[in-house]
């Protein structure tokens, strides 16, 4: 069965409409202002620095960019490490962090997951650290699971081991409770906060958001009190910059976004209930296994099954039933090395047992009663 012909599709964004998009498209429209950090660009940082202030005594500063991808490349760059440095990264994680740090100059360094969280940490980073050499760890908030960042930003201080957070899919769920250390959002279709395409770069330190800044304005110097002049090239920065259309669309999104997350919250929480359920009621003597804690806004639903034949029989009956379903990132990052190398291996036991019996399960604001039924009596029937 083809994707298109799915009955119930894995995920299915749902951004601002045409009525809510109005107001602001008005403003563009009047201010004739398109791109380069126009007025509607910083409000959407304002707004969303008033949140992350929200969730700490800190000074918070936002910095828009273009993707959460290019974000990640940029926050690295600030690091301003020597090329090649080797980056630790997690196994399991969509591909953009891998190829983030490659674009930033470093190598990357995939490192093993913890069996509980899904995620880097501490104790594996630095274990990693003292194998490896590593000087930096893109820490990654996989499926929306928020890190402890002031427990990040005491290991930075504590090691001198740099830190970034990629929590490009965990807006709602990551706070930033440290003074220095950049946490990067996506604002893809797919992800919490949506504009279509787009991302943000958060961070304690003025310094690291202007960097980045600069840098997504091609690196020419914006800032009259360095000793170089205003217009000129202060490093080889891209083009990274958000545009007033997208700003507009992560307004509308975020005027609504209270109210959505508190609908996929509940829905997440009612789904997750009916297949443990679903699996309690079949002869099944296992449990299925959860990522520790709840993303404050799901966007994805994901679930260890106990066995790689379990998971490989509910792909399967699910493909049947019209069900779409997904190995969310896999293959695994270190799999990918033989085109696009040089990449550092660790052996990574625990990432691939999680990726052996894990499946992504259809996941959308709007997903019927009946629909979270169907799924659960398929994996009844995958037992
Ligand atoms: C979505 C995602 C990205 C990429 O974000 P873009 O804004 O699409 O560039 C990077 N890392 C993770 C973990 C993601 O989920």
């Amino acid at each position: 069965m083809t994707a298109a012909a799915m009955r119930i599709p894995l995920l299915v964004p749902s951004l601002p409409d045409r009525d809510a998009l109005w107001p602001y498209l008005g403003r563009i429209d009047q201010a004739r202002h398109y791109s380069n950090f126009g007025p509607l660009v910083k409000e959407l940082e304002s707004r969303l620095t008033q949140r992350f202030e929200q969730h700490t005594a800190l000074d918070m500063h936002v910095v828009t960019v273009s993707s959460a991808t290019l974000g990640i490349e940029l926050a690295l760059t600030t690091l301003d490490l020597p090329p090649g440095s080797p980056v630790l990264v997690p196994a399991l994680t969509f591909v953009a962090t891998l190829t983030a740090v490659i674009r930033a100059g470093y190598t990357p360094v995939v490192a093993d997951i913890d069996l509980d969280s899904w995620l880097l940490t501490p104790a594996i980073v630095e274990q990693a650290v003292s194998e490896t050499g590593a000087k930096a760890a893109v820490v990654v908030a996989t499926f929306g699971q928020a890190h402890d960042s002031k427990a990040w930003g005491d290991f930075q201080q504590r090691t001198g081991v740099r830190i970034v957070i990629d929590a490009a899919a965990a807006f709602g769920s990551q706070w930033v409770d440290t003074p220095d250390l950049p946490v990067v959002f996506s604002m893809h279709a797919t992800k919490s906060l949506a504009a279509g395409e787009g991302g943000f770069v958060v961070c304690g330190n003025r310094h690291t958001t202007d960097l980045v800044m600069e840098m997504s304005n091609f690196g020419i110097n914006l800032h009259p009190e360095k000793s170089l002049p205003v217009g000129y090239l202060s490093s080889a920065g891209t083009n990274a910059k958000l545009s007033e259309y997208h700003a507009a669309v992560a307004l509308a999104s975020l005027d609504g976004w209270d109210a959505a997350t508190a609908i996929r919250h509940a829905l997440y929480l009612r789904y997750r209930e009916q297949l443990d359920q679903a699996c309690q009621a079949s002869s099944c003597n296992h449990a299925l296994t959860w990522q520790h804690g709840t993303p404050a806004s799901p966007m994805t639903l994901s679930v260890r099954l106990g066995s790689k034949q379990r998971r490989d029989r509910l792909e399967q009956h699910c493909a049947e039933r019209g069900i779409a379903t997904r190995r969310w990132y896999q293959p695994l990052l270190h799999q990918h090395a033989a085109k696009v190398g040089p990449i550092i291996s660790m052996t990574t036991p625990t990432a691939n047992t999680v990726a052996a019996d894990l499946i992504g399960l259809p996941f959308f604001a709007m997903m019927s009663d009946a629909q979270i039924a169907q799924v659960a009596h398929a994996l009844q029937h995958a037992q």
